[in-house]
């Protein structure tokens, strides 16, 4: 499996590199605080935001599930299957 940033096109071999990865460089392209850059919508608290990037993530916004992932430290999750939208998502290419 390859992770391609969606970001800069970089390609990385392991969802560790790749989190890490926009974590330093694009962390402040996603959200801030509890304001979610994509939309440029403030949340009432972290509960609100994370709220927002799951509803968004589950419509298939691959942006949305990757600040998702950054917020809540989640992204080893990226090989559950059972995360529909992810399949879709063009970072992760075979
Ligand atoms: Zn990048
Ligand atoms: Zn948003």
């Amino acid at each position: 499996m390859v992770y391609v940033c969606p970001l800069c096109g970089r390609r990385f071999r392991t969802s560790g590199g790749f989190i890490l990865h926009v974590r330093t460089f694009h962390r402040d392209s996603l959200v801030y605080g509890d304001f979610c850059l994509l939309c440029r919508r403030g949340f009432n608290g972290y509960r609100g935001l994370v709220n927002h990037l799951v509803t968004m993530a589950r419509r298939g916004d691959c942006l949305h599930l990757l600040a998702y992932y950054l917020v809540t430290g989640r992204f080893n999750r990226v090989d559950d299957h059972r995360i529909e939208a992810l399949r879709k998502c063009y970072w992760v290419g075979e």
